[in-house]
């Protein structure tokens, strides 16, 4: 058995995330394939599927015209994990309003019930570094590097907090749904890439991954 792993390759760390994902499964011993994927097409065949940081509305633009986004939520709906970093955590979420302008009506995939602030930390703090803690699922030191990073200000019910950086809620969980408001593929750090293939594989292989 081999997953297929796609990185959705429309904007943002693609090339950092395929590569977090190769070294991770190869650590893990798990058999799969690591591919950009783009297309409704490429979507359809994952197992799991990673979206990467980036700038969520353009993201979230691109995945509308070119057809991708009702195929990405349909996949996500029936149990396809999926890590969102970043950007791609603003993607999954319900609302996502900006510090500064406030609402964007971005198009969003509204799978996650949690409510986001994007740029939410500062102009002063745009990137920084952080150690956090991401101790659910016993990850109790991790590098996080913030990149113009959303926090999430709300969370629906079903929806875990898995870490927090000075009171703000920056890693999330429902299910199969994992959103970072950090970028684990800027590190060499493999645990949340390993964490989130276990996932996959326990998935595919008919296991209640939760
Ligand atoms: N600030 C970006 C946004 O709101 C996200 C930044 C990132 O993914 N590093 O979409």
């Amino acid at each position: 058995m081999s997953l297929n792993v796609g990185i959705l390759s429309i904007q943002g760390d693609v090339q950092e995330n395929a590569m977090s994902a190769r070294t991770a499964l190869d650590e893990l011993g798990i058999d799969g394939n690591v591919t950009d994927v783009r297309t409704p097409e490429d979507i359809m065949n994952l197992d799991g599927l990673i979206l990467p940081g980036g700038e969520s509305t353009t993201i979230g633009q691109m995945s509308l015209v070119n057809g991708s986004m009702e195929v990405l939520k349909k996949k996500i709906e029936d149990g396809m994990p999926v890590l969102g970093i970043c950007a791609g955590m603003i993607m999954l979420s319900k609302t996502a309003n900006d510090r500064v302008v406030g609402k964007t009506d971005q198009p969003l995939l509204d799978i996650l019930d949690i409510q986001l602030e994007r740029n939410s930390f500062g102009r002063q703090r745009e990137s920084f570094e952080a150690d956090i803690s991401i101790d659910p699922i016993n990850i109790p030191s991790f590098n996080g590097v913030f990149i113009r990073a959303p926090s999430v200000s709300d969370v629906g019910s079903g929806v875990e907090v898995l870490s927090r950086f000075n009171g703000r809620i920056v890693a999330v969980r429902r299910g199969n749904v994992i959103g970072t408001a950090f970028h684990p593929e800027l590190t060499d750090d493999t645990s949340i890439h390993k964490h989130f293939l276990e996932l996959v594989n326990s998935s595919k292989s008919g296991r209640v991954a939760n």
